[in-house]
């Protein structure tokens, strides 16, 4: 079952605080999911929806709020699609249009409302139960293993304004984009996504979402140390190569023997021990020397070896070095 499923099972299951909050999520599943029906005498509000939890849902918020039994008709789709289509079935007799009206499908004077019924949010727990009943109706999330994505998709530029808005009342940066003759509420950040399951009720979603993600991200961090190690151990291996490579060539040419005797303790102790840290080879010295020490005559030795590489053979140029003991006199 794929996280979004297991989402909307676990939504379908939160129930409003108060009748308020009940209508502002039927209200919501209505606009999402609904359509209306008027063939000769048989006028019928429609709600349809894929995920089962979410039409028994809304037989049973029609039940408790207006004491009504829709009928829950379901559809197999074999061809295409595997999941099957449930329909829960309204019909506008009697009192139809009055409970059109209170879900602010029907304004006043029995038209058709583009937007958003006010009244049905106006306190913080309707807007919850609204953004509730909007996702049951037309929202995914991916699974936090993925891309973070969590959206909304309506065939109303007006309705995604209005979730929109919703959502920015809670603090949520949502955006809105189109996709064919679709609009997109969607959120991008982790965070976000957290702080919208946590809004709707979702609250287990909401701990698998976050364990999955702080996996990910202490999986991430481990990565990162690792390969920072990976590259600083490059770094010291180089340089202990590069220093070997120069400690031969000074005794291939002008000879240890040449090297003040700081520069040429060091010098023995990194060709017997390559592997050694600067701080180790200090530890080698008599008498000893810190690690800034031991650095500061690798590179005398490095000056050295350049000058030795500068001028080609020519050693006897170079005994006039204070670190080289004139030993052609
Ligand atoms: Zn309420």
């Amino acid at each position: 079952m794929s996280f979004s499923t297991v989402t909307k099972n676990e939504l379908a299951r939160v129930v409003g605080k108060d009748q308020c909050c009940k209508l502002a999520e039927l209200a919501a599943l209505v606009r999402m999911d609904g359509a209306l029906h008027s063939e000769r005498q048989k006028a019928a509000l429609t709600v349809v929806t894929e995920n089962a939890a979410a039409a028994r849902k809304v037989f049973s918020l029609f039940k408790d709020l207006f004491g009504v039994h829709t009928q829950v008709l379901v559809q197999r789709r074999t061809r295409l699609r595997k999941n099957n289509l449930y329909v829960v079935r309204l019909p506008l007799a009697g009192e139809g249009e009055e409970i059109l009206e209170r879900l602010g499908v029907l304004d006043g004077q029995g038209r058709l409302t583009a937007g958003l019924k006010e009244e049905l949010v106006r306190r913080d727990c309707c807007r919850r139960a609204y953004l509730r009943g909007a996702f049951l109706g037309g929202g995914s999330v991916n699974s936090p293993e993925g891309t973070y994505h969590l959206e909304i998709v309506t065939t109303s530029r007006r309705h995604a304004r209005d979730i929109c808005r919703l959502m920015g009342r809670f603090g949520l940066g949502a955006r809105v984009a189109t996709r064919k003759n679709w609009y997109v509420v969607y959120l991008k950040e982790s965070e976000q996504i957290v702080d919208f399951l946590n809004i709707m009720g979702a609250h287990t979603a909401l701990l698998d979402f976050e364990n999955v993600r702080i996996y990910k991200e202490m999986r991430n961090q481990v990565n990162r140390l690792v390969n920072c190690e990976t590259a600083n151990l490059n770094k010291t291996v180089d340089a202990s190569m590069r220093q070997v490579e120069n400690i031969r060539l000074i005794a291939s040419t002008v000879g240890l023997d040449g090297l003040s005797p700081g520069l040429k303790q060091v010098a023995e102790a990194r060709l017997n021990h390559p592997d050694a840290s600067l701080r180790e080879l200090g530890e080698m010295l008599e008498p000893r020397v810190g690690k800034s020490g031991v650095n500061h005559r690798l590179r005398r030795l490095e000056e050295i070896a350049g000058r030795i590489r500068a001028r080609g053979n020519r050693d006897s140029h170079l005994t006039s070095g204070k670190d080289l003991r004139p030993v052609m006199k």
